[in-house]
């Protein structure tokens, strides 16, 4: 569903993306992780364009990235993003923050749009917020509503940079779960995250960067029980 090959970019003099080959299948869930600095959500942000490559092919179902205009707003819509900080508006209520892009991308009407957010937000356990503004919602609940908000477009896949590191120990849970659920539901999905719990019990695959680099790509089990790259089991044992 997701295919990058030969993808280069470049901060000045600095090489954030080398030569970075991936694939990502239909229903698949593949975990990156790797340490701070080494292109992680530069990875993210190129799939679905929020960042520009130099070189190389970025083909999201079948289809080559778009650079701009209707084509761009389309391919977003289909690959959706999930961030640390959950973006809502403040002035919107739950349920308008869910709605907003579903009128005015999909071109939903107001009261399919709405039924369809309240559906996803009973999805995601908030069923009882959806006339709550963000600021009175938990950062987890918060996350929730992102997520909400992410399914509302019926993306085609989902990418999530991070989606927990923000959050209070107590509230990274309810994310997870919610997550997980995706996951078992079929959903593709690409995560950053340094929850190695979620990797181990979800991912297909465990994706390890350094420096730019693809450096280990393979199964959870293989990657925690037997990293190959001393850069990888360096990494491991930092954070186990
Ligand atoms: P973290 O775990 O800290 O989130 P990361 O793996 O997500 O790190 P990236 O954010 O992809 O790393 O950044 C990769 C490198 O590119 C870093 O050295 C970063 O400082 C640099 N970088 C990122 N964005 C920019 C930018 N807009 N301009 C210049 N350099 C950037
Ligand atoms: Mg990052």
């Amino acid at each position: 569903l997701i295919e990058l090959r030969g993808v280069n970019k470049h901060y000045g003099a600095l090489h954030v993306l080398q030569d970075v080959d991936l694939t990502v299948g239909r229903g698949e869930v593949v975990v990156v992780i790797g340490p701070s600095g080494s292109g992680k959500s530069t990875l993210c942000r190129a799939m679905n364009r929020l960042e520009r490559v130099e070189s190389g092919e970025i083909v999201i179902d079948g289809q080559p990235l778009p650079d701009e205009g209707k084509a761009l707003a389309r391919l977003r819509a289909e690959v959706g993003m999930v961030f640390q900080s959950f973006n809502l508006f403040a002035h919107k209520t739950v349920l308008a923050n869910v709605s907003l892009a579903q009128i005015k991308v999909r071109k939903r009407k107001r009261e399919e749009a709405d039924g369809r957010s309240r559906e996803l937000l009973d999805r995601v356990g908030l069923a009882a917020h959806a006339e709550k503004y963000p600021a009175q919602l938990s950062g987890g609940q918060q996350q929730r509503v992102a997520i909400a908000r992410a399914l509302a477009m019926d993306p085609k896949a989902l990418l999530f940079d991070e989606p927990t590191s923000a959050l209070d120990p107590e509230m990274i849970n309810e994310v997870l779960e919610v997550m997980q659920q995706l996951a078992r539901d079929g959903m593709t999905m690409v995560v950053v995250t340094h929850e190695m719990g979620f990797a181990r019990s979800a991912a297909n695959r465990v994706v390890f960067m350094a420096d730019g680099r693809i450096v280990e790509d393979r199964t959870p089990e293989e990657f925690f029980t037997s990293p190959r790259s001393e850069r990888a089991k360096d990494f491991l044992s930092k954070i186990l």
